[in-house]
């Protein structure tokens, strides 16, 4: 059945959405630039914590918290010399502190790390083995054979240090971020890379100025209830990596995610909404695996999981995907997304929040953005990239997602 839009109704419904202060913006400008990086444990991440937390309470939500302890990385300098000449690289996230001088061993596969003597050397990771960043060994959200035996490996050769190398020009950003990692560890750009390598064996000096402290991460949960347990889950990660203003990812979504608490706290539905700021989507997810703790019984009530991570690139193009789903909830997407011409459907991809939703039945739908690469976790992901329409696009989009499900049920958005 193909399911026909009414272009009135959506018109009347769009009016709404537009007609609205425009609060997304000057959300974004506080997160992207008033706060800046706020990764987990930090001071700008309590007060980013802060603000969520005040948006929701003054929108009349039930606030609940899931927390842990987490560790709170400031990072003074890094210094990297080869034969006294200095090199561009910067201390992975977490990197214990580190003053040491030793050859280098070059390592491009997991093979050549499995027979690999390190003791007393610093591993030089390339090729295959800085291809991907590398999992944390705790993460328990999305992990990977390949990337355990890579931490396992290292707990066991105790290399003095690590460098990777960043294979993607110009980027910086780490390969690694683990806080449980206890072996020091750098990357440094390709163009080290190769000097790195033309002078594999010889002594390098690795100096790493940072400290950890005990922190706590935080997640923020806001429900407004409805009428029945049902429930419509929206979502969206405030935390950044250690170096970048996180405007794409995640200062949108998070702005959006706001505007939208804004504009359907107020509103009667037939179901509960769910409003969930996750705060370390960027750190071990662990959060994920705390929701379920604490509320994977209610699970099978939920519609729908939303998810906004990377929306509305001023370059880009508003993208959308569907995990989990009946076929007529498909349809029913399809119908909504011919007043969206701008929104295109992409693959399935599991790589935030919405995958703990999709991997229990819920049925998921992920919202980003495809656009400039290269932005994503970069000192560069500034408010600049993004544009007001295209994040209307998405907060009309959801609205719209919403309002259709009104007479819909859990069953029905499952085909069960
Ligand atoms: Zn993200």
């Amino acid at each position: 059945m193909k399911v026909i839009v009414d272009r009135a109704e959506w018109k009347r419904e769009r009016k709404v959405v537009l007609s609205l202060p425009q609060t997304t913006w000057p959300h974004l400008r506080f997160f992207a630039e008033t706060i800046g990086p706020r990764p987990v444990g930090s001071a700008p991440y309590y007060r980013a914590a802060d603000y969520i937390r005040r948006e929701f309470h003054e929108a009349g939500l039930r606030i609940e918290e899931l927390q842990y302890e987490c560790v709170d990385w400031q990072h003074g300098s890094t210094l990297l010399e080869c034969s006294g000449e200095p090199l561009t690289a910067v201390a992975n996230a977490f990197s214990p502190a580190c003053n040491v001088t030793a050859p280098t061993v070059g390592l491009c596969t997991l093979a050549e790390l499995e027979t690999a003597d390190l003791k007393g050397k610093i591993a030089l990771f390339y090729g295959d083995l800085s291809a991907t960043p590398l999992i944390p060994l705790n993460c328990n959200v999305y992990n990977a054979e390949r990337d355990q035996r890579i931490n396992r490996l290292l707990a066991e050769k105790q290399p003095t240090a690590l460098i990777a190398i960043n294979l993607n020009v110009p980027a910086v950003d780490s390969i690694i971020e683990d806080a449980d990692l206890e072996i020091a560890s750098a990357t440094a750009p390709a163009e080290v890379g190769l000097h790195l390598l033309a002078h594999v064996g010889e002594s390098v000096h690795l100096k790493i100025d940072a400290r950890r402290t005990p922190a706590r991460a935080t997640t923020i949960v806001g429900r407004k209830d409805g009428p029945s347990p049902a429930r419509v889950s929206l979502m969206a990660h405030f935390d950044t990596k250690v170096s970048t203003p996180g405007a794409t990812d995640n200062g949108g979504g998070v702005a959006t995610l706001l505007t939208l608490v804004d504009l359907l706290s107020r509103e009667a539905f037939p179901f509960g909404l769910e409003f969930i700021a996750f705060g370390d989507e960027e750190y071990y997810a662990y959060s994920d695996g705390l929701y379920v703790e604490n509320y994977g019984d209610e699970m099978k009530e939920i519609l729908a999981a939303i998810n906004m991570d990377g929306v509305g690139q001023r370059l880009g193009t508003n993208t959308i995907t569907l995990m989990t789903a009946s076929e007529q909830f498909r349809q029913l997407l399809d119908g909504i997304l011919v007043a969206y011409p701008g929104v295109t459907w992409t693959d399935p991809w599991p790589q935030s929040n919405h995958a703990t939703f999709a991997w229990r039945g819920v049925p998921s739908i992920a919202l980003s953005s495809k656009g400039v690469a290269n932005v994503h976790h970069q000192p560069w992901d500034e408010s600049k990239w993004l544009d007001e329409g295209k994040l209307s696009e998405v907060l009309g989009l959801i609205v719209d997602i919403i309002g259709k499900l009104r007479d819909k049920s859990a069953s029905w958005t499952r085909g069960s």
